[in-house]
């Protein structure tokens, strides 16, 4: 069954990929798929509760995080003892709808739901086990947790509204108001809204001291006559990121049919042979120094903590706080500049024509240190996931390619090369000696699995990517045969 749907989805492409063998990837592609046809988009917007408006806020969220907690604690008992039947679900529903319809309204069922879609998705994940379907990276699955820090064992707090009960009230640019009907609230917000369309539940997150909405919004979908309020206008004319009509998603068509294929790293963060013959890299910057930055910083404020803690010494408490902030600034910082990078490739490889990329996927990363592979698989399906909702929006389709060694195989001559990276991202052809970037070399080898032969025909373009946008890191000059490196082109 999975083969012949994996089968069919390839239909027609020069791939040597054997349909016979399992898939490693098939249910990272199906993810893929749906997300291609997801017309939802999320906005997030920051509140700015007055401080009486914060209390509130904060009894709506305790009162929410207990029934979470209440209701899972006696789901996980039943689930422990082997009885949590379909029928005791309903029952323990019922119970808690009604013990806490009165502080929360009907949201208390937005958290009931939340909590049973939780529940169906462990259950497809064990269905999944039990037929040895499981991505490589999911090494453990274990029932829905508590709202609360797994460490200190403190509150986490989110309030859920369902979708009828709340409204915004837009006054200028990027600022307006949040209206909870339920609660009489009327909070201050600001952010940028993108997109319009058809509101969905709610979700109110406080982290790392800041309140946060998520509002996710059905892009070009009317709101139902029950509920007239329940739309959102995009805020502001966004010139920048070039929405032209804010209640599609996609909002051009390819101008060419051109493909890319495209290395995803650490150093050149986007590695592209397009099949013109043209390369780029889109470097990192500062992504791989904040990646190390922050990953020094967190691991010591981990170390101090459990010292502490195993000291029994109550300041402990500071530097898990310390170490939460970090992983939340860490993840903000490089959600930003991954952002941004995603978001220039996309503009840039549709102006020349590109109608569909190649991204690879590593298979073979995980033999070191499973830490770390954990946390780069969760970045690298991360990217691919806004890739996809960027790419789209241009009309561009996309598809992952496995890649088991594209970064040793020689894009040259077709061998593997046990040492043919050397240093400083080079790769040597030990049969030809040519040299060749190691990334672009990689992204050939997409290329080539899917039979594409390309020659890079040009000099490789560089740009960096920072805080303050993309920089072009080439000269605008004509090409020059005596220049080495169009002798060299892939250097
Ligand atoms: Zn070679």
């Amino acid at each position: 069954m999975a083969d012949r749907k994996f089968r069919m989805s390839s239909g027609g492409n020069p791939r040597g990929v054997s349909a016979r063998e399992p898939d490693p990837l098939q249910s990272f592609r199906e993810l893929i798929e749906k997300r291609k046809k997801n017309n939802k988009r999320a906005v997030r917007l920051r509140l700015l509760p007055e401080k009486h408006e914060e209390e509130i806020l904060f009894d709506i969220g305790l009162a929410s995080v207990r029934l979470w907690n209440e209701l899972n604690y006696e789901k996980r008992k039943l689930f422990f003892r082997d009885s949590l039947t379909p029928e005791k679900r309903a029952e323990i529903n019922r119970k808690y709808y009604h013990k806490y319809k009165k502080v929360l309204g009907v949201n208390a069922g937005q958290i009931i739901d939340k909590n049973e879609e939780t529940w169906e998705s462990f259950f497809e994940l064990l269905k999944m086990k039990r037929q040895r379907r499981l991505p490589s990276h999911i090494s453990k699955i274990s029932p829905p947790g508590y709202w609360k820090d797994r460490i200190t064992g403190k509150k986490k707090i989110h309030i859920l509204i369902r979708n009828d009960r709340y409204y915004l009230e837009p006054i200028s640019d990027g600022e307006g108001r949040l209206i909870l009907k339920d609660f009489k609230l009327s909070i201050r917000y600001v952010g940028r809204i993108r997109w319009e369309g058809k509101q969905g539940r709610l979700e109110i997150i406080y982290e790392a001291n800041r309140w946060f909405a998520y509002i996710p919004i059905e892009v070009g979908e009317k709101s139902s006559k029950s509920n007239l309020k329940g739309y959102i206008k995009p805020s502001y004319k966004d010139k920048k990121n070039r929405i032209f009509n804010p209640k599609s998603i996609k909002q051009r068509d390819p101008v060419g049919d051109k493909k890319a294929f495209i290395d995803i790293g650490l150093n050149n963060l986007f590695a592209i042979v397009v099949s013109d013959g043209s390369a780029l890299l889109v470097k990192g910057g500062s992504i791989k120094s904040e990646y190390y930055w922050w990953k020094r910083e967190i691991s010591t404020y981990q170390a101090v903590r459990d010292l502490l803690r195993n000291a029994e010494i109550h300041k402990w408490v500071e530097y898990h706080e310390k170490y939460l902030k970090a992983l939340y600034k860490r993840n903000e910082r490089l959600r930003h500049l991954y952002r941004t990078a995603i978001r220039f490739l996309a503009e840039m490889l549709w102006s020349r024509g590109v109608e569909k990329i190649y991204i690879g996927y590593p298979i073979m990363l995980s033999q070191n240190n499973g830490n770390e592979y954990n946390t780069n698989i969760w970045w690298y399906r991360k990217i691919i996931l806004w890739m996809i909702d960027v790419f789209i929006e241009y009309g561009i389709d996309i598809e992952i390619i496995p890649e088991d060694h594209t970064s040793i195989e020689c894009s040259i001559c077709g061998e593997i090369h046990k040492n043919g990276r050397i240093y400083r991202g080079l790769y040597v052809c030990r049969k030809t000696n040519k040299k060749i970037n190691a990334d672009i070399n990689a992204a050939l080898n997409i290329a080539r699995k899917i039979g594409y032969k390309i020659i890079i025909s040009r000099k490789i373009e560089s740009y960096l990517i920072t805080h303050n946008g993309v920089k072009s890191l080439t000269p605008r000059q004509r090409a020059n045969t005596r220049d080495p490196e169009v002798r060299n082109p892939a250097l």
